[in-house]
C-alpha cells in the first residue's frame, strides 16, 4: 500500500500537520518517534499558546493535539525512522521494523536543546530549570536567574529576562563570548546583567519535594575553585541539535544540521516538506512549529492534487 502522506514526528508541527491532512481526508500516517510528543513533554505550564488564557501543561497540550489528530483519522506508529529514500517514487520510509511507501512526506522531527549533562538539570527541568526563555521567562518575575552559554541565544535570553528579573547572571565557560559583537554590547551595557567568565556549572541546588531551585555550584576553569551563585532560575542556552541525522545525504542540511528549505516548508524534492524546529534556527515556539505544520499540510494537499491531475 502506498500512503498519501507520512508525517514523521509528533510534536506541535507534526500533530498540526496531521490534524489538517486528516481533516482533508488524506488519511495521514504518523510515525511518532520514541517517545512520542517532542519537547513539550519536558515543559510544565505553557502560558503563551493562544487560546489557553489559564495556560496548559505541555504534556496535556500534546495529548489534546494527539486526540484531535486521531479523531479525524490519523493513524500512528510509535517507532523511530532510521532511513529514507527520496531518490525514486513512491518515497520509502524505513522504521526499525518495516519499510513504508508514500507519495509525500512531512518531516517534523524537531530539535532538542543541548544540556549540560549533570543529573540535577533534568531533576529540576520545568520547575526552575528551562531551555526556553521566551517560553518560561515570565514565570521568574522578580527573581534572580542565571543564563548558561556565550552564544547569541544566551545574549538574547539574558536581555529578554531583564524585563522580568532584577538580576541576570551569565555564566560562560570561556573568557570571551561567541555571540555577535552587537548582541554582546547590548548585554555588557545592561546594568541588570552580570557575567561570570571561565566558569562551568557543576550542580544545581533545589528543593526536592516542592521543586524550584535556589542556586548553582560553579567551578572556575582556571583556578579550579568552586562557589555557589544564588538564583531561583536557570536558563540553559548552549545550543540545539536538530533531529536530522537520518537525513544526512538525503536532504540539504546546514552546518548545524538544520534542514535547508527552498521556501518555508518546501524542500528541493517535490513532495518532501519540512515543518518545525528541525528547520527553524530562530523562533522555536510551539505556535510557530504548529503554523509550519499547517503550511506543510496545505502544501501536501496542493502537491497531491497536482500529481493526480497530471496523471
Ligand atoms: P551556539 O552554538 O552559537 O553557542 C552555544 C554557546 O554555549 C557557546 O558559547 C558555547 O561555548 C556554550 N556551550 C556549548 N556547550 C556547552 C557546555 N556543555 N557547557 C557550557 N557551555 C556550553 O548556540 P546558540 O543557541 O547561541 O546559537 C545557535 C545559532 O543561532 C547561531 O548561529 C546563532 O548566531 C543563531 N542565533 C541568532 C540569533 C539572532 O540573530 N537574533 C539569536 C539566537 C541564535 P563556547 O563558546 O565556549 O563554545
Amino acid at each position: 500500500m502506498v500512503e498519501n502522506v507520512i508525517i514523521i514526528g509528533s510534536g506541535p508541527a507534526g500533530l498540526s500537520a496531521a490534524i489538517y491532512t486528516a481533516r482533508e481526508e488524506l488519511k495521514p500516517l504518523m510515525i511518532t518517534g520514541v517517545p512520542a510528543g517532542g519537547q513539550l513533554l519536558l515543559t510544565t505550564k505553557v502560558e503563551n499558546m493562544p487560546g489557553f488564557p489559564d495556560g496548559i501543561d505541555g504534556p496535556e497540550l500534546i495529548d489534546r493535539m494527539t486526540k484531535q489528530a486521531e479523531k479525524f483519522g490519523t493513524r500512528m506508529i510509535t517507532e523511530n525512522v532510521i532511513d529514507v529514500d527520496f531518490s525514486s517514487r513512491p518515497f520509502k520510509i524505513k522504521t526499525e521494523s518495516q519499510t513504508l511507501e508514500t507519495q509525500s512526506v512531512i518531516i517534523a522531527t524537531g530539535a532538542n536543546a543541548k544540556l549540560l549533562g549533570i543529573p540535577s538539570e533534568m531533576k529540576f527541568m520545568g520547575t526552575g530549570v528551562s531551555t526556553c526563555a521566551t517560553c518560561d521567562g515570565a514565570f521568574f518575575k522578580g527573581k534572580d536567574v542565571v543564563v548558561i552559554g556565550g552564544g547569541d541565544t544566551a545574549m538574547e535570553d539574558s536581555t529578554f529576562l531583564t524585563r522580568f528579573c532584577p538580576n541576570v547572571t551569565i555564566i560562560h565557560r570561556r573568557k570571551e563570548f561567541r555571540a555577535s559583537k552587537i548582541m554582546q554590547q547590548k548585554v555588557l551595557s545592561n546594568s541588570k546583567i552580570k557575567v561570570i567568565w571561565n566558569s562551568e556549572v557543576e550542580e544545581i541546588y533545589g528543593k526536592d519535594e516542592i521543586g524550584g531551585i535556589y542556586g548553582v555550584k560553579i567551578r572556575d576553569t582556571e583556578t579550579k575553585q568552586t562557589r555557589i551563585v544564588m538564583a531561583q532560575g536557570v536558563f540553559i542556552a548552549i545550543g540545539h541539535s536538530p533531529n536530522t541525522k537520518f537525513l544526512q545525504g538525503k536532504l540539504k542540511l546546514d552546518d548545524l544540521g538544520y534542514i535547508v528549505t527552498e521556501n518555508e516548508v518546501v524542500t528541493s524534492i517535490p513532495g518532501v516538506f519540512v515543518a518545525g524546529d528541525n528547520q527553524d534556527r530562530h523562533y522555536k515556539q510551539a505556535g510557530t512549529a504548529s503554523a509550519a505544520g499547517i503550511k506543510a499540510a496545505i502544501k501536501v494537499r496542493e502537491y497531491l492534487q497536482d500529481i493526480s491531475t497530471s496523471k
